[in-house]
Parts: structure tokens; C-alpha cells; sequence
């Protein structure tokens, strides 16, 4: 099959970057990032200008979340995937329930079930594809709930359940999608996915009892610095990271939510992105060849679009051409197996260039098949 199919020009989207995390980075945010912002580019995160900036950050997010009083704004560094460590250490007291399914949520059990200090957690599981709800145990202090399964383009909703502190991995659910803080103690993530900027930052929004749980299990058992909760909030508090933060990735966030608060906060934002999934999902229904990979409409993602193909379609082969015409990143996620695209649709994303996607896609299928 001839791969080397031109998408006509004027059919393309303007920004061709697709990518569930990393990505599309808006282009005027980097042009701020080597004008308006250069001379903090090298800077000291102990001093004055970067700290301004943390607290600038923190205050934004409180902003743009609605955080009530007593919810504190934590901070660190390796991303979501080390806040999962950081709280088998520093917020589990001996058992978590965990709400499995995908990729995701199956790591952060993972994680769990392998910490020799902690109880085998309690899993509720779910075919790939679907939604499970936590379920209320009193075997458990944590519940530990997803917003968004990146891996499958599955999205749950956020509440209470009895009896133990509500853990949000809200990865890329942030700032996409609409959320009542209080719902959760902890509603964690990192900047390059809704929030448009580079990776290796970890943000955790965190209730009063969260605060609490975190000064009560850090003082108990040992618990390596750079996964010490304790230590985070500390520094967070003063407006600075335990280690060195890297400066770009905070300019670029701080760039997004200002841009974000200034268009109307998260509930403009989630229904930008509700737009954006609106045009993909309806795309996949009318198409004689694509479907929605998620059946169940209510759990279809706003932010993460994963679309199955019949057999008469090559989405990988679809992928590599779009890729040869700019558009990147429409590949699924690897371990999911599927015949499928997945489409990242942050807040960055323009919806009519996910419109122009749908319509690339068509154009490529039609083509393949002459
Ligand atoms: C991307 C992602 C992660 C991992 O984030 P890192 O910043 O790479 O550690 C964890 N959970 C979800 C739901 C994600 O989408």
C-alpha cells in the first residue's frame, strides 16, 4: 500500500500535535518563554523572581480550581509517577483500595501492592474500555480513583466515598474536565498534558485532612526525602521545591492557567474540551469504519479520544501517514493493542483543528483504498 499519500494543505490543522502527554505546546507560549520570561531562565529557584513565580503558580491553581480554605497547593519534582511512591511512603497508612482500569490506575496498585510496608490492596477492576466504581470498605484509608485513564479514553467521575481520604490521579483530567474539590483530599498531576507545558513536575491539590494524614504517616515511619510529603509541603509553603525545579516547565504552566483564567477558568476550559471530543465522537459514529472505543457515552473522555477501526482500516498504517503530514501522536497507547487512534484534545488543542483532523483521517482512508 502506498504510504506516501498527501493530505492537500488547506484540508490540515493548524497545529498538527495530537500527543495524550507531552503535548501540543501553544507557539506564543514559547515565544513568551524566550522573550518575556528569558532573564528568569538560569535563575536561582531560592530567590526572589522564581519564588514569585512558584507563588504566583499556587495562587493561580487555588484560582482556577476554587480550592475552599485550608486546601494547600504542594509541589514537587518526577511527576505523577513519583507522587505514586511519595504516597506509598508518605500518605497510605496500611491499605488502599484502588479503582483499575488501565494502564494508569493498574501502575499506581502496582506500586502499592509491591511496598513491603503496606497491606495488599483492595482492587476494583474493569475491562478495558469501561468504568468501575470505588466501592466503601472499611479495610481501607485511602481510596485511590482516576479521572481520566489516559490508556483507554476513560473518564469516572470524582466523589466521596466513607471512610477513607479520596486520591485522585487527575493526570491529565486537570484543567480539562470540571471537578468539586470537595470531593477529594488529594487531586494530583503533572504540567504537560491540560496544563500545555513540559513534563517532570508534580502538582497535588490537598485537603486539610490530607495535610493532616501527611504530617501523621511521615512522623510514624522512615521515609526517604525526596518521596517525604512532609518535606514537599514545607517547601511548597515557601514557595520552592525540595530540589531544582526546571524553570521552563513552571513559565509554560503558569502561561496556560493565566491564559485559561483569563478566558473564563475550568468551566471554560472543560467545555473547550468538550467541544473538541464532541466533533471527534460524533465523527466516529457517523463514520461507516470508526467507532468510539468506549461504548458507554457517559465515560467517553473529554480530554482523550480513543477510536476503533474495522478490519478494512490500518490505523497504524493511518498513523504513519497523518505523521508524514504533520499530524503526530494519533498512535493508541502502546500496551492497549488496539486497531485504534487516539487523540489527545487539551484545552490547548483547537477544536476546529479536530474537526480538520476528522475530516485528514477520511481523506487519508478514502485514498488508501482507490
Ligand atoms: C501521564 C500520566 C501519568 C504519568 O505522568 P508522568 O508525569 O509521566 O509521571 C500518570 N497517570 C495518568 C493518568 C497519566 O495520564
Amino acid at each position: 500500500m502506498d504510504e506516501n499519500i498527501v493530505i492537500p494543505q488547506d484540508m490540515l490543522p493548524h497545529d498538527g500535535r495530537f500527543g495524550s502527554g507531552p503535548s501540543k505546546v501553544p507557539p506564543q507560549a514559547l515565544h513568551e518563554l524566550t522573550h518575556e520570561h528569558s532573564s528568569v531562565m538560569g535563575t536561582s529557584h531560592r530567590q526572589a523572581p522564581v519564588r514569585a513565580l512558584v507563588a504566583r503558580l499556587k495562587e493561580c491553581l487555588a484560582d482556577l480550581f476554587g480550592l475552599p480554605e485550608g486546601y494547600e497547593v504542594v509541589l514537587g519534582l518526577g511527576g505523577a509517577t513519583l507522587l505514586w511512591d511519595a504516597l506509598a511512603f508518605s500518605f497510605i497508612e496500611n491499605r488502599s483500595q484502588h479503582v483499575v482500569i488501565g494502564e494508569f490506575s493498574a501502575r499506581f496498585a502496582e506500586v502499592i501492592a509491591a511496598a513491603p510496608h503496606l497491606a495488599t490492596p483492595e482492587l476494583i477492576e474493569a475491562p478495558l474500555g469501561t468504568a468501575a466504581d470505588p466501592r466503601a470498605s472499611s479495610e481501607v484509608d485511602v481510596y485511590a480513583l482516576i479521572h481520566n485513564e489516559t490508556s483507554t479514553g476513560v473518564c469516572l467521575p470524582v466523589h466521596r466515598v466513607d471512610g477513607g481520604l479520596v486520591v485522585v490521579d487527575a493526570t491529565s483530567a486537570a484543567g480539562g474536565m470540571w471537578v468539586d474539590p470537595l470531593e477529594f483530599d488529594v487531586y494530583y498531576f503533572s504540567p504537560q498534558k491540560c496544563f500545555a507545558s513540559d513534563g517532570g513536575l508534580w502538582v497535588a491539590l490537598c485537603s486539610e485532612a490530607a495535610v493532616e494524614r501527611i504530617a501523621s504517616v511521615t512522623s510514624g515511619r522512615y521515609v526517604p526525602p525526596s518521596l517525604d510529603l512532609g518535606l514537599a509541603l514545607v517547601n511548597s509553603r515557601k514557595d520552592q521545591t525540595y530540589n531544582t525545579p526546571a524553570l521552563a516547565t513552571l513559565i509554560l504552566m503558569l502561561n496556560q492557567i493565566e491564559w485559561m483564567l483569563v478566558a473564563g477558568g475550568l468551566a471554560w476550559a472543560a467545555a473547550r474540551c468538550l467541544e473538541s471530543s464532541s466533533c471527534l465522537y460524533s465523527w466516529a459514529e457517523r463514520s461507516p469504519y470508526a467507532t468510539p472505543f468506549v461504548a458507554q457515552e457517559s465515560a467517553r473522555s473529554p480530554v482523550v479520544g480513543t477510536i476503533d477501526f474495522d478490519d478494512s482500516v490500518d490505523a497504524p498504517a493511518v498513523a504513519r501517514i497523518l505523521r508524514r503530514n504533520g499530524i503526530v501522536d494519533t498512535e493508541p497507547y502502546r500496551k492497549l493493542g488496539r486497531n485504534q487512534l487516539r487523540i489527545g484534545m487539551y484545552p490547548a488543542v483547537e477544536p476546529s483543528d479536530v474537526e480538520r483532523l476528522t475530516r485528514c483521517v477520511d481523506f487519508v482512508v478514502g485514498t488508501m483504498h482507490e
